[in-house]
């Protein structure tokens, strides 16, 4: 396996910039010296339709430099990502818009993926997880570029190159991901071998402006100024660790590739580009309090998970009741009452979807409200009113 990334500084979102360090990054890797006749899947990070200020998707400016440099190579570009939520040409329509996609497909004459089927796929040499259902648009292609952002994600510790291909599962299907594999360690597991099956042969992972604290998607924005390429998705993910300071130990994705004896948290990684000796001053805040690093017992792993980790609570103010939460809660735990989202804690496993996917950031997680009184009154919830799933 190639330990080796390449990295290069890069500010601002300045075309000819990143164009230039697109060049340079391609250039590296022969698959795309001669891209003639070449269909080539640009998968973006397009968690939500959100405006690109906000640092939850991949920039635009950098999604389109390296369209036309494709372009240039003689490759016949198309863009595509499974968002969150429902997985259908409206809801694509919407993400491409506010993101920034349709103004490239316009500009540049590349495609934007609406192709929402999906088939079984085997993965027999699956380290943890043997099969999966997989959207089509995946195949449709001769290459696939992963475009991940730097950010923390409260359920992995970091969302990178191992997070991105969690975008090839079609939309709400993605909830039962998180229903079976309720660790996040296993559900980082099973997010590895899910990027093996994906077959990227590149990632490019765009790191101009970062996210952390609440990431994926209420986080800050943070300013970073790195794009990073490689072909080796855990060796990325170490090295952008060791970049913005966060430490491997605590971020579940890293602690499943180690587990998985796919990388050793002091493995000697090749870095080239004037980024090799990047170091983020001050360093990313880590993503606190998501859900539980170990599978225990049913009994101690409620409990624990009412002590140690952020609960989501909804906001009443901000609330529309548009069920998005809803229709991606893993442990389909929310329900829309009088217009608003009500969640009965009972069943929540702190996957943090509802957090993710609001678009009116309506759901906030808080450690104050968590604790051994929700815990106590949840008990008491389904002693005397419901039972457990
Ligand atoms: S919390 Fe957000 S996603 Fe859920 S119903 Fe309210 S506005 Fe919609
Ligand atoms: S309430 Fe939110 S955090 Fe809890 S299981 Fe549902 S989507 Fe996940």
């Amino acid at each position: 396996m190639e330990h080796s990334v390449h990295v290069t500084r890069c500010k601002e979102y300045d075309p000819n910039r990143i164009r230039k360090q697109v060049e340079e990054h391609l250039d590296l890797y022969p698959k795309f010296n001669d891209l003639t006749g070449k269909k080539v899947l640009l998968k973006i990070n397009l968690l939500s339709a959100s405006d690109p200020k906000k640092a939850i998707t991949t920039h635009p400016v950098f999604v389109k430099e390296t369209v036309l440099e494709l372009q240039e190579r003689g490759a016949k570009v198309i863009i595509g990502d499974s968002p969150g939520g429902l997985f259908n040409p409206n809801s694509l329509k919407k993400a491409y818009e506010a993101t920034g996609m349709t103004k490239i497909a316009e500009e540049t004459g590349c495609e934007l993926n609406f192709n929402t089927d999906s088939h079984i796929e085997k993965l027999p040499e699956g380290k943890f997880t043997k099969s999966f259902n997989i959207c089509d648009y995946t195949r449709n292609c001769d290459l696939i570029i992963a475009m991940p952002k730097i950010k923390t994600h409260m359920f992995c510790g970091l969302t990178c190159a191992s997070k991105i291909m969690f975008g090839v599962i079609p939309g709400t299907e993605k909830v039962k991901y998180h229903t079976r594999f309720p660790s996040m360690i296993d559900f980082s597991k099973m997010l590895l071998d899910l990027t093996v099956l994906s077959k990227v042969d590149l990632f490019l992972v765009e790191g101009i402006l970062g996210m952390d604290e609440k990431g994926p998607s209420q986080g800050n924005p943070r300013d970073v100024g790195l794009i990073v390429s490689g072909i080796e998705h855990t060796s990325i993910d170490l090295q952008v660790s060791r970049m913005v300071d966060l430490d491997p130990n605590k971020l579940p994705i890293m602690i499943a590739a180690r587990d998985l004896n796919i990388i050793k948290f002091d493995e000697k990684i090749k870095v080239t580009g004037d980024g090799a000796d990047f170091k983020l001053s001050p360093p990313f805040k880590p993503a606190k309090g998501g859900a539980l690093l170990t599978d225990p017992p049913r009994f101690l792993r409620r409990m624990s998970i009412y002590l140690s980790t952020n609960k989501p609570v909804i906001s009443h103010k901000k609330c529309i009741g548009c069920g998005i939460c809803a229709e991606n809660c893993a442990g389909e735990t929310i329900k829309i009452v009088n217009d608003k989202a009500k969640i009965r804690y009972s069943n929540c496993i702190r996957c943090y979807c509802c957090h993710e996917l609001c678009p009116h950031e309506a759901v906030y997680l808080s450690m104050k409200e968590s604790g051994l009184m929700n815990y106590v009154t949840d008990l008491a919830w389904n002693y005397f009113i419901g039972k457990e799933k």
